[in-house]
């Protein structure tokens, strides 16, 4: 009975996931929603915003002393972004697969960066990477939360 708790509770796990304007700009939102719904996850809140400088800068928060970071800044806050909640079991570890190395030159053919992306300021998406840090950016990102529906797919996914 432990186990099968175990199992609901890693179901539930969630991760933040983010199209950056570049990927909105070149019209790859249906193409990334669709590679994460395929694979069985759940979508569980979706949202497109332009964000502000000082939200950037928040959300990017450990990387501030990046020599990157202002051209990061400004690259997140050049266009509207798609803001996600996707939800399954190991679904940060596994969308960090599905979205690839963060260096596209180095994401593998078949990852969405190794697909659409040539330069690392340019790399179409962000994944949370680890579940502390989904559960902080999700709390960021969506402060009005809880995205509580269960998909009828369920049990055609999950054993
Ligand atoms: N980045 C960059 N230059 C670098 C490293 C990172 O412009 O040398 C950008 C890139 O867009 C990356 C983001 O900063 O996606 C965040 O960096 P992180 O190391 O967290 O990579 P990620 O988690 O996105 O793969
Ligand atoms: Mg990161």
């Amino acid at each position: 009975e432990r186990e099968q708790e175990d199992n609901k509770h890693s179901e539930m796990e969630q991760t933040f996931i983010m199209i950056k304007p570049d990927g909105v700009q070149r019209g790859l939102v249906g193409e990334i929603i669709s590679r994460f719904e395929k694979k069985g996850f759940y979508l569980k809140g979706l949202k497109l915003i332009n964000v502000e400088r000082s939200f950037a800068e928040k959300h990017y928060a450990d990387l501030s002393a990046k020599p990157f970071f202002n051209g990061l800044v400004e690259y997140i806050i050049s266009g509207p972004v798609i803001a996600m909640v996707w939800q399954g079991k190991n679904v940060v570890i596994t969308g960090r697969k599905i979205i690839g190395a963060t260096n596209p030159a180095e994401s593998a053919p078949g990852t969405i960066r190794g697909d659409f992306a040539i330069d690392i300021g340019r790399n179409v998406i962000h994944g949370s990477d680890s579940v502390e840090s989904a559960r902080k950016e999700i709390a960021l990102w969506f402060p009005e939360c809880p995205f509580n529906w269960q998909s009828c797919l369920h049990p055609w996914i999950y054993e």
